[in-house]
């Protein structure tokens, strides 16, 4: 199953760096060929986001009260459709990963909000999604041990630092040295890429990390956060993987996975490329080539 919600767009001010239309122009694609696997996602509820969340700060965003820093920080103005967003989009990983662990396979259009931290938001990231969705599935008894995969090309270091500690949840992250978070945490498995790292080396740097990280892991749910952004179009990745490489990125984790049958969760991450299409095209082919692979069309 497909979740995606028309609250994933946020109205932004003129201007805005962030590039919204991705998520209307993704749902719009995806309806193109998987409209009658898409569903709209709960919000998840307060009691789902304290599990990864101090109770503080989740009023403060609910109502408003963040003050002026704590609401720079994270790089949305404040409206109660951030606070509708952020909730459907966590509960959309939620829902993703419910749905993997029933049949194998679940995506979330949206999340991958990876520098969501336990007491603060960051970079354009509210609520932590994956970290979200873990304890959920860990509450829930569907899911004891979990692994994160986190492609996208800023480190997650909101997650890290969530799950810090944690023998039940393994956390890999293959992101970019030179890039934000420029302070990074400390993840069960880091591997740091220089600038201009291209396919080939990135496809074997992750070709030998990942299985150390599900061996690590021995998981009964991967999530993957399939971010756009180590895109060489893109404004903020600063690697320079195309298209096919990204393509092939995705399958060497989807193959991975699926070779030793842990059900797989996929959230979307970042993606600024100049062209949005560009961002809307590797999200796409993530999602084609996993339907693909878990027969589903
Ligand atoms: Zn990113």
């Amino acid at each position: 199953m497909i979740y995606a919600h028309t609250s994933f767009v946020l109205p932004l001010p003129a201007g805005h760096r962030f590039p919204m239309s991705k998520y209307a122009r993704l749902r719009e694609r995806v309806s193109g060929f998987a409209a009658a696997l898409m569903h709209v996602p709960e919000a998840a509820g307060d009691a789902e986001l304290r599990r990864a969340h101090d109770e503080g700060y989740i009023d403060a965003v609910s109502r408003g009260t963040l003050d002026e820093r704590a609401q720079r920080r994270i790089g949305f103005p404040w409206s109660p459709a951030m606070v509708e967003r952020s909730r459907r989009s966590a509960g959309a990983t939620l829902a993703a990963c419910r749905h993997a662990l029933d049949a194998g396979l679940g995506i979330n259009l949206a999340g991958g909000t990876h520098h969501a931290h336990r007491a603060h938001g960051e970079g354009f990231c509210v609520f932590n999604d994956a970290a979200v969705a873990a304890r959920a599935m860990q509450v829930e008894g569907r899911a004891r041990r979990v692994l994160v995969v986190d492609l996208d090309v800023h480190q997650g270091d909101g997650t890290a630092a969530i799950f810090d500690g944690d023998a039940d949840v393994t956390t890999l992250s293959v992101h970019g040295r030179q890039n934000f978070p420029f302070r990074k945490a400390r993840s069960s498995i880091d591997v740091e890429l220089d600038d201009g790292t291209g396919d080939d080396a990135y496809l074997a740097t992750l070709g030998a990390v990942l299985p150390r990280a599900i061996d690590r892991a021995r998981p009964d749910l991967a999530i993957y956060l399939a971010g756009a952004d180590p895109y060489a179009g893109d404004r903020l990745g600063r690697l320079s993987l195309t298209k096919a490489g990204l393509a092939d990125r995705d399958r060497l984790v989807l193959e991975r996975l699926a070779a030793q049958g842990i059900p797989v969760a996929i959230a979307m991450a970042g993606g600024y490329a100049e062209d949005v299409d560009d961002v809307v095209d590797i999200h796409a082919a993530t999602v084609t080539l996993a339907l693909e692979r878990h027969g589903v069309s």
